[in-house]
């Protein structure tokens, strides 16, 4: 790396610091915008779209209207929707707002913005044993993004993780892998048919991706986003234990809880249209899936 500065500029939602659930010790998780699936309960559907988004809380709304007064384009940003076309994103009434109440979601960042704000996280790493984890959206989709990041940060020598939910080009991210020092794999369902249902797309690709990642020998936890009437099922659960032990074998299996938490988000961002809601999973569920890896030689994650 020669210092000068790279300029390629990435989409991300936010780069949270600090985060522990993302992996080994204390970690800086870069939430990169866009993905192709449509996951009926996803948590945050404002990745869907790497398009600048408003949203708006009412609940900490005061109608003190400073906001309608700081629009140069004359809007009430409180009702501006996604296809709006006459906000450009300037954020200008999410500055002004003294509530918080507004808020502006998938923002581009510079190469060496991320770089600057790993380097200044770093010294936590380096006590904790962290790093830095792509998340999304679907990371991947911004491979040419990460590559820069990575190829950054070498000097730094920085442990990089992934989350994914498997939907990306192998071609154009399988020289990626090897630098990951873990990978979060999401199996949603085993069925394609059904896949599609629930997510618009079938479910080929992402066990092919899931099979060429492990074969390059990287230790990945697989992750099932676990939603009773969805694919909480046994038949389901036997299915991905099935294909663990057959394509997987060493991996850990870890799930998540549905939850509807996620409707907040829907609100803010006017996306009411695209919420599902469904059950979520008692312990006996969990525990009954749990067991099920259990007798597939598959073991769970210790939390
Ligand atoms: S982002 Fe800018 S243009 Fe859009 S509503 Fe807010 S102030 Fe107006
Ligand atoms: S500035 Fe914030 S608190 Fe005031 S009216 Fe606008 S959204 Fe509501």
């Amino acid at each position: 790396m020669d210092g000068s500065l790279n300029t390629q500029k990435g989409v991300v939602l936010q780069m949270q610091d600090y985060s522990i659930h993302d992996g080994d010790g204390v970690r800086t998780t870069i939430f990169l915008a866009g993905c192709g699936l449509r996951c009926q309960w996803c948590a945050n559907p404002e990745t869907w779209t790497k398009q600048p988004k408003l949203a708006f809380y009412e609940h900490k709304c005061k109608d003190c209207l400073s906001c309608i007064a700081a629009c140069p384009k004359g809007l009430d940003p409180r009702s501006v929707n996604q296809q709006n076309d006459v906000c450009n994103q300037c954020g200008l009434c999410v500055r002004a707002c003294p509530s918080k109440a507004l808020a502006s979601a998938c923002h581009e960042v510079t190469v060496d913005e991320v770089y600057q704000k790993i380097q200044r996280d770093e010294l936590f790493f380096r006590y904790t044993d962290g790093g830095v984890t792509f998340s999304g959206g679907e990371p991947f989709l911004q491979h040419q993004f990460i590559r820069s990041i990575m190829d950054r940060c070498e000097p730094l020598g920085v442990s990089f993780w992934a989350e994914t939910c498997g939907h990306f080009s192998w071609a154009q991210a399988k020289d990626l892998f090897l630098r990951f020092e873990h990978i979060f794999f999401d199996l949603k369902l085993m069925d394609s048919a059904a896949h599609e249902q629930y997510t618009g797309i079938g479910n080929e690709q992402i066990l092919k991706n899931a099979c060429n990642i492990y074969r390059l020998g990287v230790p990945m936890t697989i992750r099932v986003p676990l939603i009773p009437e969805v694919n909480g099922h046994d038949g389901n659960i036997r299915k991905t234990a099935q294909f663990m032990m057959e394509h997987l074998s060493g991996c850990q299996i870890e799930l998540l809880p549905y939850h509807a938490l996620g409707k907040a988000k829907y609100t803010a961002f006017k996306m009411l249209d695209s919420f599902h809601e469904f059950s979520v999973p008692t312990p006996e569920i969990l525990a009954n899936a749990y067991k099920i890896f259990a007798e597939y030689g598959v073991k769970a994650v210790q939390v």
